[in-house]
């Protein structure tokens, strides 16, 4: 089969979150099982070009039409990290991808729209026929309806497209000048299964336009997926995501096992898998001596994450202090951005400065990331929302016990040690319903009493989360299922 990945980030050569983890660890392992892959991206200026170094000399000059005008861009080939990429840079006075930022300069649906409309230019002019468009996030979420409508009768009308929805706070509000700007015309603009935003008021609504004119939508975890057609979370995405529900499924992220193996893990000090996690131990001894916290007979629990109200900002301090009382180890590695969150944790940071039980260390630290997970008996993630999350599966991975609010890809990744219906041997961790400072306390209670007075049937969370496989091996085959599916080949 071939697939064509089209995204604004791809790890490691333009990365911001998770979407750029997806676009790579999918592509590649889409590739492994022998099919032909390409990326098509941005040509940020400020994204890694030493990684994405080998471009392409002679690269492809296209000419995109846009508001009745043509805007040159040309598209450099080059392999980043094992995936065949092409990126697409822009010529115009607006500078699109030379601002030194990758996402918020205010025109960001301009942007994207122009890049979209380059992507496809580019596909239509080389001949390309992918059987498969797969876009990500509202920055490409216009391609369905680019090619279900302009391009019906083109070399692309065979080409099926999957749409992804990474986040659903995040949908592309824009108005009506960027479907003109990508040759739209009116009857696009207003009423239910146009790109007319749900809340009735003036705006247009890319993300909409997606979920309509995609051949399959997918988010990435089954109980998201059930979750952003409700009311409560569907932010304002639910009444048309409900009705297209017949196309729309979750599927759940792998972890890129090249980065994320206790067992060759070169950022750790100590190696350990199954068969030999006594070592895990001697990584929780380094993992105190790296941060001065006291060697003492407790359980170590850690939060790594971004700081901010979708994490469950409060719950996490609430549970530091609660540790702190009750005889447990905390560890908070995190960044935030918003202003007024960073300033409490530098506080906080300060107020707890000579507390040998607790080290906050606040900012982007990938290497640390790794001995945390290695060196944590818990994982805390108490998120308000959680469309899939990583952090709880490479924590498990490294037989670290995941105490998670049931949400999202929590949910579907995370088996209470005691109320899950899931067999025994899938029981993997601690549950807790409830967004509040009673249910996360409870919750860690259950955690720690049993690490303390169990440690047996501790251990057998931990080598079940081990045990558990976390690859792209199987997401990939579910991608791939709907690939034939919507392509007819089965
Ligand atoms: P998000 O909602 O931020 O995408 P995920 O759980 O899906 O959350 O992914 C978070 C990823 O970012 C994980 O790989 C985690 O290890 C990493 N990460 C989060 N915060 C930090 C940090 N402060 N330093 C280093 N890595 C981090």
């Amino acid at each position: 089969m071939y697939i064509v990945m089209i995204a604004s980030e791809c790890a490691p050569v333009s990365k911001v979150g998770g979407l750029a983890d997806v676009v790579d660890g999918l592509s590649r392992e889409l590739a492994n099982k022998g099919h032909k892959v390409e990326v098509i991206l941005p040509d940020y200026d400020c994204m890694n070009h030493s990684i994405a170094g080998n471009l392409q000399n002679n690269p492809t000059e296209i000419s995109v039409p846009c508001s009745g005008k043509q805007i040159l861009s040309t598209v450099h080939r080059a392999v980043v990290h094992g995936n065949e990429c092409f990126f697409i840079k822009t010529y115009s006075q607006e500078r699109y991808f030379d601002r030194g930022v990758y996402y918020g300069d205010g025109d960001d649906d301009e942007r994207f729209t122009v890049f979209c409309l380059s992507a496809v230019e580019f596909l239509l002019n080389t001949g390309k026929r992918p059987d498969i468009i797969h876009c990500h996030d509202w920055q490409t979420a216009i391609i369905p309806a680019l090619l279900k409508t302009k391009h019906r009768q083109s070399t692309l009308s065979e080409t099926k497209t999957c749409y992804t929805i990474h986040n659903i706070c995040h949908q592309g509000k824009t108005s009506e000048k960027i479907l003109k700007l990508a040759g739209f015309e009116p009857p696009f603009f207003t009423g239910g299964d146009t790109m007319a935003d749900d809340s009735g008021s003036a705006c247009i609504n890319l993300m909409k336009g997606g979920i309509i004119y995609s051949d399959a939508i997918t988010t990435v975890s089954p109980k998201y997926a059930a979750e952003t057609m409700t009311d409560q979370m569907g932010g304002g995405m639910q009444k048309t995501l409900s009705k297209y529900s017949g196309k729309y499924t979750g599927i759940i992220n792998g972890i890129d096992y090249d980065s994320w193996s206790p067992g060759t893990d070169k950022c750790i000090p100590f190696n350990y898998g199954i068969e030999s996690i006594d070592a895990k131990y001697k990584n929780k001894e380094h993992l105190r001596r790296e941060l001065s916290l006291k060697q003492d007979f407790k359980p170590i629990v850690s939060v790594v994450g971004r700081l901010d109200m979708q994490k469950g900002v409060h719950l996490i301090r609430h549970s530091l202090l609660y540790a702190l009382d009750n005889g447990i180890q905390f560890v908070l590695l995190g960044s935030s951005p918003d202003t007024e969150i960073d300033i409490y944790f530098h506080h906080l940071k300060h107020y707890l400065k000579s507390n040998h039980n607790c080290h906050i260390r606040l900012g982007y630290d990938e290497e640390l990331t790794h001995l945390i997970y290695a060196g944590s008996d818990m994982i805390l993630i108490p998120s308000l929302f959680e469309p899939c999350g990583l952090t709880q599966m490479i924590a498990m991975r490294y037989g670290t016990v995941p105490v998670v609010r049931n949400t999202g890809g929590l949910s579907d990744t995370v088996f209470d040690a005691r109320t899950s219906v899931n067999s025994i041997t899938e029981r993997n961790g601690f549950l807790f319903d409830d967004f509040s400072y009673d249910a996360v306390e409870l919750a860690l209670r259950r955690a720690s009493v049993m690490w303390y007075e169990k440690p047996h049937s501790f251990r057998e969370i931990m080598l079940t989360g081990m045990k558990a496989d976390y690859s792209w091996r199987s997401s990939a085959d579910k991608y791939l299922s709907l690939y034939n599916k919507i392509s007819g080949r089965w």
